[in-house]
């Protein structure tokens, strides 16, 4: 008999879960909109141009997996903590931009972090050691791994309200009161562009007033950016929600990811970056960032962190990797576009289908319900998560007319 009988089976994750599903059917129609992966127009996984160069490039110079000695602190093959000093450098400035006061001022705390969902997990056991009691507060609805971060590191969590069904839009006012009802102290989840899973991101003038009210509250907005550069084509652009707290003067908290604008999904880079009132602030917080992240998994992962220093580093492969943004968001434009094209001439009730186009990024929320969008996968073959989410990286334009049909049927 088993010392494990008392454990039980674990659900299957409902994102990655779509996937398992998808592989297992058979028809020839079938279409993977669930997972948030951008794929090309023949819907094939995409290596980054850019990412092939700087990966030639390290392999040129022998950077590849030996470390150069005097990249290390301990004469050993390990990155220190906080990851590749090349690496953290180039990533604040991506994100702050490279003048930024703050930077300049050494008043930001960066430690490389397992891409964003381990950055996030990294901040959030700061806050249940320094914050105790402390609530984060969360979209409703949100990337679905949000609630199990906070809830592994035993950080509470409530939700602000966000998606308005009625519109297939941003509930501001309902999203601003609840932020002004939570305790003062907050810390407020922020999605710096390109909300997942609705794809609905406020205006800058929204933007200033939700702005207005953490500061009134003395609220930590804690932003999770996870694809500067993907969601309009600009990383200045994506970046802008951020900047325009960190012009305020506000301490906050990001977590970034290289999954989707360079590609990097499995070599897992990413980083926390704390904004403090004071480069001594900033030395204290990294300190204890880096405290926290040796007993959980030691230090990061160099070869994708070399790859993004070696492109944002590079003035040449830099131009191309905006390029390259460009032209996978234009792409996903182009989807949208034709989608919304396609909803319009086959739906004949007279739906206004325009929310499609109002929203940005990967993802688009459909306002399809639970059972209908169980009526697209079980008839029409065509996979998506159960909160009505489709990703239009999945899409390719051959499928928008056939994914258009589906859609109709399913809300009729
Ligand atoms: N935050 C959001 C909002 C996301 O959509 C994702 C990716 N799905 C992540 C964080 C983290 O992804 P990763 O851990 O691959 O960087």
């Amino acid at each position: 008999v088993s010392r494990f009988n008392d454990i039980t089976m674990a659900p299957p994750d409902p994102i990655l879960g779509v996937s398992e599903a998808f592989k297992a059917d058979t028809n020839e129609m079938k279409l993977n909109l669930g997972v948030g992966a951008y794929r090309t127009e023949d819907l094939q996984p995409y290596v980054l141009n850019v990412v092939k160069k700087a990966e030639n490039l390290m392999l040129e110079r022998g950077e590849n997996k030996e470390i150069p000695y005097h990249l290390l602190d301990l004469n050993v093959l390990y990155l220190p903590i906080e990851g590749l000093a090349a690496f953290n450098k180039v990533t604040a400035e991506l994100l702050f931009g490279a003048d930024n006061t703050v930077i300049q001022q050494q008043r930001v705390a960066t430690v490389q972090g397992l891409s964003g969902t381990g950055s996030l997990r990294l901040a959030a056991a700061l806050i249940e050691r320094y914050f105790p009691g402390a609530k984060v507060l969360i979209s409703s609805p949100t990337w679905g791994n949000h609630k199990n971060i906070f809830n592994d590191a035993r950080v509470p969590w409530s939700e602000y309200r966000y998606y308005d069904p009625k519109t297939v839009g941003l509930d501001f006012d309902g999203m601003i009161s609840d932020i002004k009802a939570a305790p003062d102290g907050s810390f407020v989840l922020l999605h710096g562009c390109a909300h997942n899973p609705t794809g609905i991101d406020p205006t800058p003038e929204q933007w200033e007033k939700i702005a207005d009210v953490i500061q009134e509250k003395s609220h930590i907005p804690f932003f999770d950016v996870a694809y500067q550069g993907f969601a309009s084509g600009s990383l200045d652009e994506d970046a802008s929600s951020v900047r325009l707290f960190v012009a305020r003067g506000v301490e906050l908290f990001v977590a970034q990811s290289y999954s989707k604008n360079l590609g990097l999904y499995a070599e897992r880079i990413g980083a926390i970056n704390v904004v403090c009132a004071s480069s001594d602030a900033a030395a204290r917080v990294k300190s204890q960032l880096k405290r926290l992240a040796r007993p959980m998994y030691s230090n990061p992962p160099i070869h994708g962190a070399r790859i993004v220093a070696n492109v944002v580093g590079s003035p040449e492969l830099f131009n191309q990797w905006k390029e390259e943004m460009e032209m996978m968001a234009g792409r996903i434009r182009s989807v949208r576009q034709k989608l919304y094209d396609s909803l319009c001439a086959k739906d004949k009730s007279g739906k206004d289908w325009s929310f499609i186009l109002k929203q940005i990024g990967m993802f688009s929320f459909t306002g399809l319900s639970k059972t209908q969008t169980e009526n697209m996968t079980s008839k029409w073959h065509v996979y998506m998560t159960k909160d009505g989410r489709i990703s239009l990286a999945g899409l390719s334009s051959a499928k928008c007319e056939y994914l258009a049909d589906a859609i109709v049927d399913s809300y009729h």
